[in-house]
């Protein structure tokens, strides 16, 4: 159903921007009561009717699959996206319209539509440990989180029944358990894996996926409209079945049903707006992507949900005779303490002995191996964690020719089996890892461009290094031989995990944000996506965003209950 038109100007909040943590503002502020407005810059997105190659088959698209050379050349940054495709490219942003400036490489991976990367995302959704709020400060890397993971976890519990998570109670420190759904199995050489690495290592554990999907629906997500994950693994092109969790299928459909939501779409906000006089924003400056109209909306509380540089960039351009320098920027932090996930090392070896086993189904999952760094003490001659996700495959036969009655007998038999694993590794928080506005160029609708001074440090490194020779070392427990080691070398960014800019701290002097996610400085702004986050940690960021989101508002229908916002 579309939604509602923006007729009015003025509403009881704006959530800016329509993805993983946007959609859960929403919904959040419209269950509350509040007449609400989502501003999104890209077009609608209307969950199953605008999921044009959701039930393709290969022969059916243009190319079979295959990305054509067209689209690589005229989108060589975004086309290095994961699961990027001539199935999937329109949910991601074309390279030309939407330039920014690398001062170090930076591949900044966007997509710009009602529900944003929600539609496009991995779905892997791993809580916080306990120990990851607090170990840079500890361990002396990064600030003290705000908040500890108790004050955090029944959120991620409400987070957790909503979107449907699947997973396992593996009863681990290093990664708490949540509120699951059952966990999809094992293929016999994933078992074989796990049992390998925990026989050869004790405190290292290869556990099943914890995804975002509806393994097995509840109540809750019938009455979203979602039916059970058919393990299509085709969620990238949005699932008709809604069983992986976007803002479309989930999160925007229920606000609206409150009757309190309005969506306008084609909605590039260029600032908040600074009331000096009532001291705190009083609304938003839009630009409307299609006719370059300027408009303005109004209301109570803002929350900011553009994605974490994006967010970052609306608070930079957001000046006013108080803020000159940003909104809320009085201390100089806005804009760094960029962070993003160390994606850059994988691995991969063959295992022998299971050529008379073969897996049944798909998986949409990958299985996750714990992590084992750095567990409230340094070990290693780095600081931080990793999180390595891994699986078993078995590979086609090798066909000789590429068409024919041998291609097709070779491509049918099964051939050996192998495991994969990749890094998910937590990076230190550094002041001139930043982004900032460019001096004078300026995107189409005129607001400056976005800057990256983004790279890599030693401790990086150092961390691939390690993970290198301790991947190597578990496939090896595992039986496996010609076992591969790499380093891809890949620019930050390509991680999607972009973090940081406007951080959470106890501190208004070294942090924007305070600990309900309110702009120390004017507090009826809220900043609840990747933008908030104090250090990375080494899981998966998302849920934390949406987990954030949901206690902010909380707060804010509190605050505003007792008029003090
Ligand atoms: C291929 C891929 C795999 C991923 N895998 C995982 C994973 O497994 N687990 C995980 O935790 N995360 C994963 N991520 C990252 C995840 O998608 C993001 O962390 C998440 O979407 C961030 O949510 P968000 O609400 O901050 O931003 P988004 O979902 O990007 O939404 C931001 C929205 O704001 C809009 N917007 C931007 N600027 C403006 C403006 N000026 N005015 C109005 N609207 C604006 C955008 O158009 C967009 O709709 C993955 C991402 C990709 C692409």
């Amino acid at each position: 159903m579309p939604y509602t038109q923006a007729q009015a100007t003025r509403y009881d909040a704006i959530v800016i921007g329509s993805g993983i943590s946007g959609g859960w503002a929403a919904k959040e502020l419209c269950e509350k009561g509040l007449k609400t407005l989502v501003l999104e810059r890209g077009r609608d997105v209307q969950h199953i009717k605008d999921y044009p190659t959701a039930n393709l088959r290969p022969w059916e698209l243009p190319h079979r699959g295959f990305t054509p050379r067209k689209l690589i050349d005229e989108n060589p940054l975004i086309s290095k996206a994961a699961g990027y495709g001539e199935d999937t490219s329109h949910f991601f942003v074309k390279d030309a319209d939407h330039p920014y400036v690398q001062e170090k490489p930076f591949d900044w991976i966007r997509g710009y539509q009602v529900g944003g990367k929600s539609l496009i995302w991995g779905r892997a959704t791993q809580r916080w440990s306990r120990h990851e709020f607090v170990a840079p400060e500890k361990l002396g890397y990064g600030m003290n989180w705000p908040i500890t993971y108790d004050e955090v976890a029944p959120w991620y519990s409400h987070v957790e029944k909503f979107i449907g998570v699947c997973g396992n109670l593996d009863h681990l420190e290093a990664m708490p358990d949540g509120e699951f759904l059952p966990p999809f199995d094992f293929n016999c050489v994933e078992q074989h894996l796990s049992e390998s690495v925990h026989k050869k290592y004790k405190n290292r554990y290869v556990v099943q996926g914890r995804w975002a999907h509806l393994s097995q629906p509840k109540q809750i997500h019938l009455d979203q409209g979602r039916g059970q994950c058919a393990a299509r693994n085709l969620c990238m092109r949005g699932c008709p079945l809604g069983g992986y969790f976007s803002s479309n299928s989930s999160t925007l459909p229920w606000a609206q049903k409150t009757g309190n939501l309005t969506v306008r779409p084609h909605s590039v906000v260029q600032s908040l707006i600074y009331d000096e006089r009532l001291q705190r924003v009083g609304g938003v400056r839009v630009i409307d992507a299609n006719t370059k109209q300027v408009l303005e909306f109004s209301a109570r509380i803002i929350f900011v949900n553009a994605s974490a540089l994006n967010s970052t960039l609306i608070l930079l351009n957001s000046t006013s005779k108080r803020f000159p320098n940003g909104l809320g920027n009085d201390n100089g932090v806005l804009g760094k303490y960029v962070m993003f996930h160390n994606y850059r090392a994988s691995a991969n070896g063959r295992v022998d002995g299971f050529e008379n086993k073969y897996f049944f189904g798909r998986n949409p999952t990958e299985c996750i191996l714990v992590n084992f760094r750095n567990l409230g003490k340094q070990d290693t001659n780095f600081v931080g964690g990793y999180t390595t996700f891994t699986g078993a495959y078995r590979e086609r036969g090798q066909p000789l020719d590429t068409v024919g009655g041998d291609y097709k007998d070779a491509i049918s038999r099964p051939g050996p089996w192998g495991i994969y694993m990749y890094m998910q590794g937590e990076t230190i928080p550094k002041a001139d890892n930043h982004v900032r506005l460019h001096d004078t160029q300026k995107d189409q609708w005129g607001i400056p461009l976005l800057v990256t001074s983004v790279g890599y440090d030693d401790n990086d490194a150092k961390m691939i290094a390690d993970w290198r020779a301790q991947a190597y070392d578990m496939l090896d427990a595992a039986g496996c031989h010609d076992i591969e080691t790499r380093d891809n070398n890949q620019a930050p960014g390509l991680d999607i995990h972009e973090m940081g800019g406007a951080r959470m701290g106890r501190d208004p002097r070294t942090s924007m944000l305070n600990r309900w996610n309110q702009v120390h400085s004017c507090p009826n702004v809220f900043v609840t996506d990747g933008a908030c986050m104090t250090s990375t940690g080494n899981q998966s960021p998302s849920i934390l965003y949406m987990t954030l989101t949901a206690r902010a508002v909380n707060h804010a229908v509190d605050e505003l209950k007792r008029r003090s916002l």
